[in-house]
């Protein structure tokens, strides 16, 4: 069976599943997202993602046509109907089509999309080998002009940086935001460690304020490693012992290079595979 999209409220096949050329999301990437996993047939922090995706949509004034018990609802019956119990899922809300201004409160129909798929990680061998990236010359959107908590559908630049990853042949790429400091990677969120303390930007350093990133942080609190949310400078990650990124679809994975300098041993660190283990038996129990 071809794989079921649901759109308010409705399934179509993959092929079938559409909305208009004049929908705001296409036109002026007017609307939100949250990008979920699902292990064992459970969606890990379903709740989070939710209050997130409706924090956003507060932001941006945008009304999410349905209440979040029905989304639950919908993302559950989503997986279900495709028979995915280990994958990702894709939650859009655009704010609709009307005509071809900018005036959003021309629309009235936002437009509610679950995808539910099968997940392309990253290879098995970057968790244990890790990752090299770069710094973009691209910054963080300015949190003054659209901030990066608003999980948008306009990730343009976040994918302007990407582009600039890979044309060095990274995965990933570390932006700085508009002072300089570290903000997060494209995708994924930051931390380093230096002399067993963990360290991340801030929720203000211009960054999404990421659940496997809070994840991270309680597993770390757990296991007893103290965590500061602090503004950190390229001269930190230069200079720490162990750098690694967390998000939704890439869990926790290890950094060994950045900008050419190696982090560390250049080797995945002990606190990086302590936090990935513990995150994986987190999500897998
Ligand atoms: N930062 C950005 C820009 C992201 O798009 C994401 C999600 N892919 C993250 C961080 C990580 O957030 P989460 O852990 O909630 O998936």
């Amino acid at each position: 069976m071809a794989l079921q999209i649901w759109i308010n409220g409705e399934f179509f096949s993959k092929e079938d599943a559409k909305i208009s050329v004049y929908d705001r999301g296409l036109l002026y990437g007017d609307g939100i997202f949250e990008g979920m996993r699902c292990y064992n047939g459970k969606v890990f922090r379903m709740e989070e993602h939710l209050k997130r995706l409706w924090e956003s949509a507060r932001s941006i004034l945008l009304p999410i046509p349905i209440d979040i018990q029905s989304m639950a609802k919908a993302v559950n019956e989503t997986l279900s109907t495709n028979k995915i119990t280990d994958g990702y899922i894709r939650l859009i809300v655009t704010r609709g089509s009307g005509s071809l201004g900018l005036d959003p409160f021309e629309t009235s129909n936002p437009q509610v999309i679950i995808i539910a798929d099968h997940i392309a990680l990253y290879p098995k061998e970057l968790y244990e080998k890790g990752l090299e990236i770069i710094t973009a010359a691209t910054i963080r959107n300015h949190s003054a002009a659209l901030n990066p908590r608003i999980k948008s559908l306009n990730y343009l630049n976040n994918i302007m940086a990407k582009i600039e990853g890979l044309k060095a042949g990274c995965q990933e790429a570390l932006m700085l935001n508009h002072k300089g400091d570290i903000a997060e990677c494209t995708g994924d969120n930051i931390f380093l460690v230096k002399e067993g303390h963990l360290y991340t930007p801030p929720a203000d350093a211009g960054i999404l304020d990421g659940i496997t990133r809070k994840a991270a942080i309680e597993i770390a609190n757990e296991v007893g490693i103290e965590v500061s949310e602090i503004a950190l400078t390229r001269h930190d990650v230069f200079t720490a012992d162990e750098c690694f990124l967390t998000g939704s679809a890439a869990e926790i994975i290890p950094v060994v290079k950045v900008d050419d300098r190696p982090i560390g041993t250049g080797k995945p660190g002990p606190i990086t595979q302590q936090l990935l283990s513990k995150f994986q038996e987190l999500t897998r129990s």
